[in-house]
């Protein structure tokens, strides 16, 4: 198969490589453990896209993004990661999924109130989906409502809310009819962080940051026209908000991985091999798995343009989605550990030296780890793609 891209998309993909080029933050990202400073640096970095047009580039334009066609995101975000702008990170969920479901199923209020704050960088939102006893199998979630008034009353907790202490407002998935089947009496609702009775604390990962948080809530009031959609049809709305968290993610995680692994070359091009080669490239094996993963990383390209061109004919991105998201979340676990092992004990020494290069390969190996878990685990994808996409049986 071969994609060509019309005129139109390549004038479209030399504006933006103009406009990023000209554009992107030179300075610095702030660290992993400064939260506050990087969400200054996300936010400010919306804004600047914002201000030029490019904010929200799935967005329907009556909602102030861009509009682009599949095509165009695709050449946006390959354009977006070819120059190194920063991934979405503390504005990810409001961007990329919180925005798409308010417009999706949100009331005209809410979508008036809330997606011009969220493209122009004034807000930060997270997920209040997973309890301790509901991941994988979300409809399990136990957090109460219950109507008071004009307001749900919610007691109960979540976990593994990224940003979380942080954030203004959060994606919050309640109980409102417990007797109902599990699918079918939890409501989707608009919390925002901060209202008496919520309680956040921070967790720390083996990274060593702290980008999760669990939130307790005890008797914590939120509007009832915060709803969104319906009472008791939170299902379908968080079906909604998962179909965005894993629609087009992808479509720059290639270009995303061959910096990577360009990057893993040039360290084994720089630093002694694991079994006493001057350099670690002119180790077979290391050469051998550097070799692999660029072939890989080709192989995912190839992926993303099918599963593109697929959803550009049928107007859905369809199961095949989650054999991308397998196979990056693989890949780049395969990418961190060979990178590991050519450092070998060095990764820790750079862990621990604040800003030498080596730190940040340690961090990302371990932060990596959460890739097959994240979004949906491994097991949980591999289950989907048996019988959505292979058709095996239950
Ligand atoms: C980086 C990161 C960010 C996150 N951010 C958020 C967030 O902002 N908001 C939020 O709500 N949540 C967030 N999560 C939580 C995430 O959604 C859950 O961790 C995930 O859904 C898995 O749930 P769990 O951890 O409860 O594991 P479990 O569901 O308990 O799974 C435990 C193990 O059992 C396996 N398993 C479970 N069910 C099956 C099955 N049917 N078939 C085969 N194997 C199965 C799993 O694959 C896994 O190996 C985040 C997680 C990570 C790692």
């Amino acid at each position: 198969m071969e994609i060509r891209f019309s005129r139109d998309e390549e004038a479209f993909r030399a504006e933006a490589r103009a406009w990023l080029e000209a554009n992107v933050p030179r300075g610095q990202r702030p660290p992993p453990h400064d939260l506050h400073a990087r969400r200054a640096y996300d936010m400010a970095w919306q804004r600047t896209m914002f201000d030029a047009g490019w904010a929200g580039i799935n967005w329907p334009k009556e909602f102030g993004g861009r509009g682009a066609s599949l095509m165009e995101q695709l050449i946006w975000f390959e354009e977006y990661a070819r120059v190194g702008a920063p991934e979405a990170s503390t504005g990810f969920v409001g961007l990329k999924h919180a925005g798409p479901t308010l417009i999706a199923c949100g009331s005209d209020a809410q979508k008036a109130f809330h997606l011009p704050k969220i493209l122009k960088g004034e807000v930060v939102w997270c997920q209040g989906f997973s309890e301790p006893n509901a991941g994988s199998d979300l409809a399990s979630l136990q957090t109460r409502a219950v109507i008071d008034g004009d307001h749900l009353v919610v007691t109960g907790q979540k976990i593994w809310t990224s940003f979380g202490h942080i954030a203004e407002y959060q994606e919050l998935l309640v109980r409102t009819d417990p007797d109902a089947p599990k699918h079918k009496g939890i409501t989707w609702v608009i919390c925002p962080m901060g209202l008496p009775g919520m309680d956040v604390r921070p967790i720390k990962t083996l990274a060593g940051n702290a980008d999760f948080c669990e939130v307790f809530y005890d008797g914590v009031r939120v509007p009832l026209a915060n709803v969104v959609g319906r009472l008791n049809d939170g299902w379908r709305v968080a079906m909604a908000t998962l179909s965005f968290e894993r629609g087009t993610a992808f479509m720059s995680e290639q270009v995303r991985l061959a910096r990577r692994v360009e990057e893993v070359v040039a360290l084994a091009r720089r630093v002694p091999g694991p079994s006493g080669h001057a350099r670690a490239i002119d180790d077979d094996e290391i050469a051998r798995r550097l070799a692999l993963a660029r072939a890989e990383v080709e192989a995912m390209r190839a992926m993303t343009y099918r599963s593109l061109s697929t959803a550009a004919r049928t107007g859905m991105p369809g199961p095949e989605g989650s054999m991308i998201r397998l196979f990056f979340s693989e890949l780049i676990q395969r990418i961190d550990q060979v990178t590991m092992d050519i450092l070998g004990p060095a990764c820790l020494e750079g862990f621990s030296l604040d800003g030498a290069p080596e730190a940040g390969f340690s961090e990302r190996y371990l932060t990596g780890l959460s890739q097959t878990i994240g979004g949906g685990t491994k097991e949980i994808q591999r289950n989907i793609v048996g019988e959505r996409v292979l058709g095996l049986p239950r």
